[in-house]
């Protein structure tokens, strides 16, 4: 990424996969500018871009799912709820062709439906069963695991304490594996009103996109009143959202503003930007680079950058080129640690040879 007027710093030099390269230029404006030309009036001076930072595997999954079934079957393609928590993505994909709706009820009957990153509950699948429509699951192999944790430990009569938000599509869907034995927290003030039938056999369970200290804090209060409570070896939080934060964590105490980029109903792009604030730094949640605020930097040399693992990383590149227009002459990359993580693809799709054209009638003709 060296450019013009500035020079780039790696605190770590990593180079970009093929794949990270790919997911580097998606959904980027077909004619290359820049959304955001004006000047910044401000004396800014370095530039500290978190790593690693934006897509993670389970988003490049669920877009790779739409965009090949787009591909290979044509529009529309009915997607329920976001595929993923952020603005750009889904214009990008409506523009291709998707459908976004919020029930199902909105699908056609015996039409084509996937289901986003963040999962349904089991509910939402014998609905679409009922109905005749044809599903692609795009939930995230990380969520699927918390799903199977819950049916497992609700089989064997557990009381569950999912750690989590409970507005949060991830929540509700993993929540209606067991909704009679699930109970929703978010706080470590929320453990002592805790009601459950058997004190002595009570699980937890996380939701995958939390702050990893503050989930720390409420399983060590669930431990303390439960001490018999079993669950996973350490959380559910994924790889992502712990590298994400560990890499803002470090840039947040170079810097005296961060900003993170990411949708306000993104959860783990609200905790990234509460992460800096905790690890020192002001930091502002952007959903692209129009809404950054001169005054924001008064006084201020270096600001770090970073986001959420629902970002596509041109709204990086072009929050750098703004940032650049305020003075930014280095560009530190501060990559905490390399990430290799890919999901395959559901079978429907790996079945299919690349480029060809099908007709949606054979899209399950195998099952
Ligand atoms: S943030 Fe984690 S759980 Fe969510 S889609 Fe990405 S990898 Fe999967």
């Amino acid at each position: 990424m060296d450019g013009e007027g500035y020079r780039i710093e790696k605190e770590r030099a990593v180079p970009y996969t093929g794949g990270r390269y790919r997911w580097a230029r998606w959904g980027e404006p077909a004619d290359g500018t820049s959304r955001e030309r004006s000047q910044l009036p401000v004396a800014l001076e370095e530039i500290f871009l978190a790593g690693p930072r934006g897509f993670c595997a389970g988003v490049e999954r669920a877009i790779e799912i739409v965009e090949k079934v787009l591909g290979v079957y044509g529009a529309p393609v009915y997607v329920r709820k976001e595929i993923v928590h952020n603005r750009h993505v889904v214009e990008t994909l409506r523009a291709k062709g998707a459908i976004f709706v919020e029930d199902l009820a909105e699908v056609p009957d015996g039409a084509l439906v996937i289901f986003s990153a963040h999962g349904v509950s089991p509910a939402v699948r014998d609905e679409a069963r009922a109905r005749g429509l044809r599903v692609i699951d795009a939930t995230c192999p990380l969520v699927t695991k918390v799903h199977i944790e819950a049916i497992r430990y609700a089989q064997d009569g557990y009381t569950i304490i999912l750690v989590g938000h409970e507005d949060h599509d991830e929540v509700i869907g993993t929540t209606g594996e067991a909704p009679a034995r699930i109970r929703v927290i978010s706080s470590v003030e929320e453990v002592a009103a805790l009601v459950v039938a058997d004190p002595a056999k009570v699980a937890y369970l996380t939701q995958t996109t939390l702050s990893v200290e503050d989930t720390q804090a409420v399983i060590e209060a669930l431990r303390q009143r439960f001490p018999g409570i079993v669950g996973p070896s350490r959380d559910d939080i994924c790889y992502a959202t712990q590298n994400r934060q560990a890499a803002v964590r470090a840039v947040a105490s170079q810097v005296e503003v961060v900003l993170v980029l990411g949708a306000a109903n993104s959860s783990n792009a609200c905790r990234l930007r509460e992460v800096a604030e905790a690890a020192g730094a002001r930091a502002h949640l952007i959903d692209d680079p129009g809404d950054i605020r001169p005054e924001w930097f008064s006084g201020v040399r270096q600001v770090g950058v970073t986001a959420g693992a629902s970002t596509p990383e041109f709204l990086v590149r072009e929050t750098i080129e703004v940032l650049k227009r305020g003075g930014v002459t280095t560009i530190h990359e501060v990559q905490v640690v390399d990430e290799d993580v890919r999901f395959a693809l559901p079978r429907e799709l790996t079945e299919i040879p690349s480029g060809s054209r099908q007709d949606r009638s054979r899209l399950f003709s195998h099952q």
